[in-house]
């Protein structure tokens, strides 16, 4: 399997302000060997190493990242922590795996809470209540029959109407909500860089600057950088929407990768706040299918959503016009924000699988490639699980996560290109039509 690493979109996030992208660790170089190599320097790498090096502290392990600890999307995301209950599987896997993997997405929250406990470092991680914003009439109907499921699976949930989701942030948008309270939101700069600090504390050996061009399979793996080997009994790969565009071969047909956007206000005065009328930290997305993602940060409203297909991952162009959308769609959700600046915006690459869930599970002939990826958009809560999960994979301890969602592999490929683009280009119209056809069908 080999792999090259053309330039991708820099990461220009608002975070950065607390990730080191300057002092780094020294590159690999020369021929190396550790009993687990992991790949890529986000959630999901660095928590699975945290995790191997607490359960076996005897063992060596080594993690390499092609260009800093955040570059990737755990360094740019908009930190919401937020799980999904998957009702739309429990007729083909049943309600004990579905309910199980919820159950172990909410714990999430509290695996965050215990690295940060034990490696001494605070990523502004807050419980807070999360919506799911009701625009239309139609997703009114969504909502009930969404919570009548969850309820069926003893998920009880909390339905809103406009008077009650009014009472806790004013928009002439919002029509009702359904609330999940077991969300949570963090800082994604400061948690990336907080488990850098605690891999670093259990001893794992990390390499910045270093990308893998190619991982040669064997009883041990070989994987390959430009001025360095290292071989070892397991690879992990945690690259996500990277995998597609780090060409290593692996599991690449299995989720596509997009961009997704962001925008941050400057702060808000107290009186404008007022207005907006956010009572607390909640954060929300709505509930059209190509929606928005929202919360706040500071005294400012962090604002997320639209989506790109771009090839290989490099800094995509057009990009003025999506953010004007956004920006419209910020304007068009809280009219009392005209004539506030955008001090930031950004984007950075999600992956999406074909059911919008995540796949992990092992590949190659040995069994001996782990990897986790396709978290949809989830995968502050989802890396961090997808990382607990790798470690106890590697160290052969699958048989806790026997009922989980994630570990199926009956996954369908994806189509190859161009197909791929052509199959996402047709969903994404008829997403977007759906999503106009509820809106007309609101105002007749
Ligand atoms: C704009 C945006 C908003 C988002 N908002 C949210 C949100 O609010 N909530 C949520 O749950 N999720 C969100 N996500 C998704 C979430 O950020 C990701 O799912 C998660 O960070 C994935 O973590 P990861 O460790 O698997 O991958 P990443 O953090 O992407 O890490 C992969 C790393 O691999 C490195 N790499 C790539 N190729 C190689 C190579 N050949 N050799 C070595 N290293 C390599 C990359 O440099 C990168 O650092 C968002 C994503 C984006 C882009």
């Amino acid at each position: 399997m080999t792999g090259s690493n053309a330039s991708l979109a820099p990461n220009d996030s608002f975070w950065m302000e607390a990730i080191d992208s300057r002092h780094l660790e020294p590159p690999l170089q020369g021929k190396h060997e550790a009993d687990v190599v992991l790949v890529g320097g986000g959630y999901t790498s660095l928590v699975a190493a945290y995790f191997l090096k607490k359960l076996r502290p005897e063992i060596e392990v080594a993690l390499l990242e092609a260009h800093y600890i955040g570059f990737g999307s755990s360094g740019r995301n908009a930190g919401i922590v937020i799980q999904e209950l998957h009702t739309d599987r429990v007729n083909d896997l049943g309600s004990k795996k579905v309910r199980f993997t919820y159950d172990q997405a909410v714990g999430a929250v509290d695996l965050i809470e215990q690295i940060a406990d034990e490696a001494g470092f605070d990523c502004e991680l807050e419980r807070v209540d999360n919506f799911d914003m009701a625009f239309y009439p139609a997703h009114l109907r969504r909502i009930e029959k969404e919570w009548a499921e969850c309820r069926e699976q003893g998920v009880e949930l909390e339905r809103l109407g406009r008077e009650e989701i009014q009472a806790s942030i004013h928009s002439p948008r919002f029509m009702g909500a359904l609330l999940t309270p077991q969300a949570a939101v963090l800082h994604p700069g400061k948690y990336v860089a907080g488990l850098k600090k605690a891999v670093k504390q259990v001893a794992v050996r990390l390499f910045e600057q270093t990308p893998v061009t190619a991982v040669r399979e064997g009883a041990e793996v070989e994987v390959v950088t430009p001025e360095g080997r290292l071989r070892a009994r397991h690879v992990v790969l945690g690259l996500n929407a990277y995998n597609q565009a780090s060409r290593l071969g692996v599991v690449r047909d299995r989720a596509v990768s997009l961009f997704s956007f962001i925008i941050l206000t400057e702060p808000l005065s107290n009186d404008l706040w007022k207005e907006v009328g956010w009572s607390g930290r909640q954060c929300y997305s709505d509930l059209r299918r190509v929606s928005n993602y929202v919360r706040v940060t500071g005294n400012r409203i962090l604002f997320g959503g639209r989506v790109l297909y771009h090839f290989g991952l490099s800094s995509p162009s057009g990009v003025e016009k999506i953010y004007g959308r956004l920006h419209r769609e910020l304007l068009d959700t809280f009219p009392c924000l005209e004539g506030v600046s955008i001090s930031h915006r950004w984007c950075g690459p999600v992956a999406i699988s074909w059911r919008k869930t995540p796949l992990i599970g092992r590949a190659g002939k040995n069994r001996n490639i782990h990897y986790a990826l396709g978290y949809s958009g989830l995968g502050v809560c989802l890396g961090t699980l997808g990382g607990r999960v790798l470690a106890d994979l590697v160290l052969g301890e699958d048989r806790r996560w026997d009922d989980l969602v994630y570990l199926e592999d009956r996954m369908l490929p994806l189509p190859p290109e161009p197909f791929r683009f052509l199959g996402f280009q047709g969903s994404y119209f008829g997403m977007r039509l759906m999503d106009a056809l509820e809106r007309w069908s609101g105002l007749m």
